[in-house]
């Protein structure tokens, strides 16, 4: 039954009662006795109905409220109407929720829902198979003193998400599991875990399977070689054949090259291990990479200037800094017409170390930019096979960035030249003191 209130009724309803008892003790001559009766009946029926309320609100768990009359039915029937509202509210987030949750339950991933803290809030069924989280039960815990990784505790403090996280299961050596973190709301984290042991197996076979053809090939690939020159040094030898062992030398150079960058890019695929990095005298190091290139320089003319920090060093592995620097500064021979300009840096600039190679060359689209560093990608296959490229150079320069906190930078304009960068985080350089230099 709904209520409807009225404040003049209301006040005249109880003007009118007053004024009666008023006049009716008037005409027994109980003017003060009618008034107090009439007065301590209304209060206690309204005693009546506000404890019947008490008690429908504490003690009865019950929707409905007890009958009531008057200004208490108006009482009665609002508060009624409130809960009744409250609780078609609460039965629809309910609902929402058990969809949510049915929803992350579903995913093929186990799903953590964390807050700004890293703790647990909520996690599903998967979380508890894959990384021994278990809802209720953890809820609150940190999700770093949960699942115990060395490699996870840090990428948490780095606070950077762009990338996911790889971590050897703590349960068991053989899986791997990759997380990736992501902030939604206003406060809090979606971690989602996933195994990815077979593809990461996969792709370490196929690694292996990539280097081992390759070994397998250096060993016929130099037999060859050596009586292709043998056969060369010969000087009875027609013209004809001559020429056809010049091609296969040509030919046997190249397949060497590839097989050499193909080892070279299954080693530099691998993630390194932190520890492997050492203090590398990169000024030494491109000194080095200058002389073993400069024959290159012979046929064209290039002029070449290069400014180098002398007191500038890096962390990083030796072997893998001199195959990047020396792929880019061939490359822009390579590409370079005879008589141009290339220009080779190697300087600190704010928070970064940049290592650059710039050339007036013949520069390349903007399309193929972005596809440069794939393997065998080349803008342009029979100029890259007269230079004698692999296509793998820029890969295998990618991969070397990416295993010293660094990132390989394009930028280029076709029949311009191009500027290729390694911008290391400047946090990794050192300076060279005397005896450094003295012992590289
Ligand atoms: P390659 O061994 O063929 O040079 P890279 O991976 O080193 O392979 O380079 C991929 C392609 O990028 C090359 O084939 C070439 O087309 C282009 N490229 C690389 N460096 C330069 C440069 N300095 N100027 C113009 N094009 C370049």
């Amino acid at each position: 039954m709904i209520f409807r209130f009225s404040a003049q009724q209301f006040v005249v309803k109880q003007c009118l009662i007053l004024l009666a008892s008023g006049l009716i003790g008037y005409w027994l001559g109980y003017f003060w006795l009618a008034l107090f009766v009439v007065t301590a009946a209304t209060l206690a029926w309204h005693y009546k109905f506000l404890l019947g309320l008490i008690k429908w609100l504490w003690h009865k768990n019950l929707l409905y409220p007890p009958e009531s009359k008057g200004i208490w039915g108006h009482v009665y029937d609002g508060i009624y109407r409130r809960i009744k509202s409250y609780r078609k509210k609460q039965k629809q987030l309910n609902l929402r929720i058990r969809q949510y949750r049915d929803g992350a339950e579903a995913l093929p991933d186990a799903a953590i829902v964390l807050d700004l803290y890293f703790n647990i809030r909520w996690s599903n069924k998967k979380a508890n198979r894959l990384l021994g989280v278990r809802w209720p039960q953890d809820a609150g815990q940190r999700i770093t003193n949960l699942v115990r990784s060395p490699v996870l505790n840090k990428y948490v403090k780095k606070m950077d998400f762009s990338e996911p996280c790889s971590i050897v299961s703590p349960d068991s050596p053989e899986q791997q599991i990759e997380m990736r973190f992501m902030l939604y709301g206003e406060d809090q984290y979606l971690m989602l875990a996933r195994d990815v042991s077979q593809t990461k197996r996969l792709e370490k076979m196929r690694r292996d399977f990539v280097a081992n053809v390759s070994h397998e090939l250096k060993t016929p690939l130099t037999v060859m070689q050596g009586y292709v020159e043998v056969m060369l040094d010969q000087d009875d030898i027609s013209e004809q054949w001559r020429k056809s062992l010049d091609t296969v030398q040509t030919q046997v150079s190249r397949m060497d090259r590839l097989v050499q960058q193909l080892l070279v890019l299954s080693k530099v695929e691998v993630p390194a291990e932190e520890d492997s990095r050492h203090n590398v005298h990169l000024p030494k190091l491109l000194d080095k990479v200058m002389e073993d290139v400069h024959w290159l320089n012979k046929q064209k003319g290039h002029e070449i200037a290069v400014e180098i920090d002398p007191r500038l060093g890096i962390l990083g592995i030796e072997s893998e800094l001199k195959s990047a620097c020396s792929n880019l500064i061939v490359n822009a021979m390579n590409y370079t017409g005879t008589g141009g300009r290339i220009d080779i840096c190697w300087k600190k600039q704010g928070d970064y170390c940049l290592f650059s190679v710039k050339d007036t060359g013949c520069g390349i689209s903007e399309f193929d930019i972005s596809r440069l560093s794939e393997r065998f990608y080349r803008v342009d296959k029979s100029r890259s096979r007269d230079t004698g490229g692999t296509g793998l150079g820029l890969a295998i320069v990618k991969h070397v960035a990416a295993n010293h906190n660094a990132e390989l930078l394009i930028e280029s304009q076709l029949n311009q030249g191009s500027t290729f960068t390694i911008k290391f985080p400047a946090s990794d350089s050192f300076t060279i003191r005397k005896l450094e230099s003295a012992i590289n």
